[in-house]
């Protein structure tokens, strides 16, 4: 078995647009707001389909259940565990808390002024928070930030969280499926008050790293938690990158391209694209075009 890599699934959002298509190289369905590439997932309806190979056309669960001990090292893991997403927020996405998903938003592009909504501010505690909800003054005790191209966000559970306007990033999340709407700017749709207040962190932070200019050539890492680490590769054109077998990885491409031989086949890495490099791998990955990606493991509270 060798780097594999899924169709992707688009979501149309009322806050979506088209901006996967010019970052990303997606090819969108015309007209559509697409807000949301889920690119590797086993969760829910929302089964991601091997794209090319000798596995082309079987999902991510029937692939597991087959192949569990190449995929992820280990025998009979049937749940993947992590969802990876590309995410264009062109409106202001609702407020939102999860019990016990953990997320983190690495910052393709932002537009001068967009803004995240990470936690609360300092000293608003669980009386100070309802007293806003009913008095509609939630949008004060979010905590803002206005977040740069190259930064990583670690969202823990029960932090408040939303993406602001005229954000692009890339989501890699626990594939968790309780999520509560805290908020929603005043457009009407339904906020589970009571659930929310139960499962606010109010002492809960982001996490933040914002790596500096990278040369060519070097690893840094973005995110260590339990749950996953992140690190962004950034490789000039030519370069010869030795993976060794032993643990899974999953490159989401953010700029640049490479390919790698399997067999008597190439896999081409290409900008935009997921590809899931299974436990059982190793060899040598060749850079045809200067290539940045993010690099994504399982943590230990996953492996196992
Ligand atoms: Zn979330």
């Amino acid at each position: 078995m060798g780097p594999i890599y899924f169709r992707e699934i688009f979501k149309e959002k009322i806050w979506g647009g088209q901006n996967l298509g010019r970052l990303l190289g997606k090819k969108l369905p015309a007209g559509k707001k697409i807000g949301e590439s889920w690119e590797l997932s086993d969760f829910g309806q929302d089964l991601s389909v091997v794209a090319e190979g000798e596995f082309a056309g079987v999902d991510l669960p029937s692939l597991l259940a087959e192949h569990s001990r190449q995929i992820t090292g280990c025998e009979g893991v049937s749940q993947f565990g992590l969802l990876f997403k590309f995410l264009d927020a062109v409106e202001t996405l609702s407020v939102q808390v999860h019990p016990r998903k953990h997320e983190a938003w690495y910052i393709l592009e932002a537009r001068p002024g967009a803004k995240l909504y990470l936690g609360l501010k300092e000293g608003v505690d669980r009386r100070h928070f309802e007293a806003a909800v009913a008095e509609g003054t939630v949008e004060q005790c979010l905590a803002e930030i206005e977040p740069q191209p190259g930064q990583c966000y670690y969202l823990p559970a029960g932090l408040t969280h939303a993406l602001g306007a005229d954000l692009v990033v890339a989501e890699i999340q626990t594939s968790e499926q309780i999520t509560y709407r805290v908020y929603d700017w005043q457009r009407g749709r339904p906020i589970q008050v009571r659930l929310s207040l139960e499962t606010i962190n109010f002492q809960a932070r982001a996490g933040q790293t914002s790596p500096p200019a990278q040369q060519p050539g070097q690893l840094q890492r973005l995110v260590d938690s339990d749950y996953f680490s992140i690190e962004r590769g950034v490789w000039p054109s030519d370069a010869t990158i030795e993976i060794a077998a032993g643990q899974m990885q999953v490159w989401m491409v953010l700029e640049g391209k490479a390919h790698c031989r399997y067999q008597d086949t190439t896999v081409q890495f290409e900008r935009g694209q997921t590809v899931l490099l299974p436990a059982c791998w190793g060899g040598e990955i060749q850079i045809d075009e200067q290539m940045c990606v993010l690099i994504t493991k399982p943590g230990v509270r996953l492996e196992a």
